[in-house]
C-alpha cells in the first residue's frame, strides 16, 4: 500500500492481541549471560531465586529456548481492557518537520498508569496470585511502574508495597496518591525501616535516593516477610518477554498495511519497552529473514550503553541482588537529581546488552533540553503530551527524519511512544521557564561509578 493511503491510526482487532509472548532469546546465537549469585559467583539456579521471585516468573527468567510462551487467559482478558494499542501514522509531525520520512509510533499510554509497564505488571501480579502469595514488593522511580503494579495487584486482590525513590516521592505526590487509591503502601526510599535503607542514609545523609537503592530495600522486605515476593518492572528477561506484546502488535499492524520499517527506535532505561518493541523484528533479523536498524536512545546524564562498560555488576546499590552481565555505569552510580523522570538506572537488560555487544543494534545519548524540545514539538503536532522518557525516542525519531530531509530518502521510522507526561509537569515547567539545564557526567564522575564494578571474568 502507498504510504499516503495508510490511515492516520492503525487500529487492530481484539483478535490481533497475541496469544503468546515471543522470547527473543530462543533466536539468539549468543545467549545473554546468566545471572550470578552475589556470594558464590555461580550461575543462579531456580532454587537460588525462589526466596525472591515467583516460581513461574523464575522459569520464564531462565528459559532461553522456548520461542513462544502462551499468555494465560486471565492476563489476556485484562489486556483486552486497554489493548491492542494503536500504531499511529505521525502525519502532522511529518508535516511539521517537512520530511520525506514516514513516521509511525506505537502508543502505550492509553491506560491509567500511563505507560507500557502495565503489560508486565499484570502478568507478574497474576503469577504471584496463582502461587497463593499474599503480596509483592517493588521499587519505583518516576512512579509509572509502581502505579502499574498497584493497578495489577488491585485487580487480582493481592497486597503491594512500593519503595519509591525519594526525589520522585517528593516531586510527584499525585503519582503516590494514584498508587494509594489502588491500595498500595508507598514508602520513600531510602527509608529507615530496612537495614539497607538505614545504612545508605547513614553513608549519604540527605540523599534523594536511586533506583538501585530502592531495589535493595524492596528485596529485603520481600525476603523477610512471609508470603511476599519481589517483582521488578524492567531489566529482567521476563519483563522483556511480557513486553513483547508491543512488538507483536506492531508487527501485526505492519503486516496489515504493508509497512516495512527501516528504523525502529525506542528509549532505553532498563530496556523493557525497547526490548518488547524490537523483539519480533530482532527475531526476523537474527533468523536472517529481514534487516532493520534498531536504535536505543538514552539520556546523556545516565549513558549506560554509550559510555558504560559491558561487565558483570550488581543490579542494585545494596549488592543484595544477583549480578548481571550488562552495560553498566557501576552500581554506585547515582545520576544527577537534575535529570527529569525515569531512565536513571545504572545498568541495562542483559538481552539488549548482548545484542548491542554483538552489533545488532545501535545506541545514542541525548541531552535533556533537546529531549523536551522534541516533546514540545511532538505535543503540538500530534496532540499527545509525551512522558519525558518517551520523548527520548521522539528525539531519536525526529533526528532520523531530519536526516531524511537532507538526503531526500523516504525511510520508514517506527518508534515507541511509551507513555504520557501528565505527572511530569515540574520538568515541563522547568523547560518552559528556561531553567532546565543539561548535565553530562565527566569522565571522572563516571570513573567513580566504574570503580564499584566487581572485577570478575
Ligand atoms: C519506565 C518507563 C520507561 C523506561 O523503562 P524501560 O524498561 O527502559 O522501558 C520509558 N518510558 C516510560 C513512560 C516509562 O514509564
Amino acid at each position: 500500500m502507498n504510504q499516503s493511503q495508510i490511515p492516520y491510526k492503525i487500529y487492530l482487532d481484539e483478535k490481533d492481541i497475541p496469544t503468546s509472548w515471543y522470547n527473543v532469546r530462543a533466536d539468539m546465537k549468543n545467549k545473554p549471560a546468566p545471572l550470578l549469585h552475589p556470594a558464590t559467583l555461580e550461575p543462579l539456579k531456580f532454587e537460588d531465586m525462589q526466596p525472591i521471585f515467583c516460581d513461574e516468573l523464575i522459569r520464564q527468567e531462565l528459559d532461553n529456548d522456548t520461542q513462544l510462551i502462551p499468555i494465560p487467559e486471565e492476563i489476556l482478558n485484562f489486556y483486552k481492557m486497554y489493548r491492542p494499542s494503536p500504531l499511529t501514522h505521525a502525519v502532522f509531525l511529518e508535516k511539521a518537520l517537512d520530511t520525506p520520512a514516514h513516521i509511525f509510533y506505537k502508543f502505550e499510554g492509553n491506560n491509567t498508569s500511563g505507560s507500557h509497564k502495565l503489560n508486565s505488571a499484570i502478568a507478574q501480579a497474576y503469577y504471584a496470585k496463582e502461587q497463593g502469595l499474599k503480596g509483592v514488593t517493588t521499587e519505583t522511580g518516576a512512579g509509572q511502574w509502581g502505579t502499574a503494579l498497584s493497578m495489577a495487584c488491585a485487580f487480582f486482590g493481592i497486597d503491594c508495597k512500593v519503595y519509591m525513590v525519594k526525589v520522585s516521592y517528593e516531586q510527584k505526590p499525585f503519582r503516590r496518591e494514584v498508587m494509594r487509591t489502588y491500595g498500595a503502601e508507598v514508602t520513600p526510599s531510602p527509608s529507615m525501616n530496612t537495614q539497607i535503607g538505614r545504612k545508605i542514609n547513614a553513608a549519604h545523609p540527605g540523599t534523594t535516593g536511586s533506583l538501585g537503592c530502592a531495589i535493595s530495600e524492596a528485596v529485603e522486605v520481600a525476603t523477610q516477610t512471609p508470603g511476599y515476593r519481589y517483582v521488578l518492572g524492567s531489566v529482567l528477561n521476563q519483563v522483556l518477554l511480557h513486553q513483547s506484546v508491543i512488538g507483536l502488535e506492531t508487527q501485526a499492524a505492519c503486516k496489515k498495511y504493508g509497512i516495512k520499517p527501516d528504523i525502529i527506535i525506542g528509549c532505553a532505561g532498563g530496556g523493557s519497552n525497547l526490548g518488547g518493541l524490537i523483539s519480533p523484528f530482532m527475531g526476523e533479523k537474527l533468523r536472517g529473514e529481514a534487516d532493520y536498524r534498531i536504535i536505543a536512545v538514552e539520556p546523556a546524564s545516565c549513558p549506560s550503553f554509550t559510555r558504560g562498560v559491558f561487565a558483570y555488576d550488581f543490579a542494585d546499590t545494596g549488592m543484595v541482588c544477583p549480578m548481571a552481565k550488562m552495560y553498566t555505569l557501576g552500581h554506585d552510580f547515582i545520576p544527577s537529581p537534575n535529570h527529569a523522570g525515569g531512565l536513571r538506572y545504572h545498568g541495562m537488560s542483559t538481552i539488549l546488552s548482548q545484542l548491542y555487544a554483538d552489533g545488532l543494534m545501535e545506541a545514542r545519548s541525548v541531552e535533556q533540553t533537546s529531549v523536551f524540545e522534541a516533546a514540545k514539538l511532538f505535543a503540538r503536532a500530534e496532540g499527545i503530551l509525551p512522558a519525558p522518557e518517551s520523548s527520548h525516542a521522539i528525539r531519536g525519531a525526529i533526528d532520523e527524519a531530519l536526516k531524511c530531509k537532507e538526503t531526500g530518502e523516504e525511510k520508514t521510522i517506527i518508534f515507541g511512544l511509551t507513555g504520557t507526561g501528565y505527572f511530569d509537569m515540574t520538568a515541563y515547567e522547568a523547560y518552559n521557564n528556561g531553567t532546565m539545564t543539561d548535565y553530562i557526567p565527566s569522565d571522572e564522575d563516571l570513573a567513580k561509578g566504574f570503580a564499584s564494578i566487581p572485577k570478575i571474568k
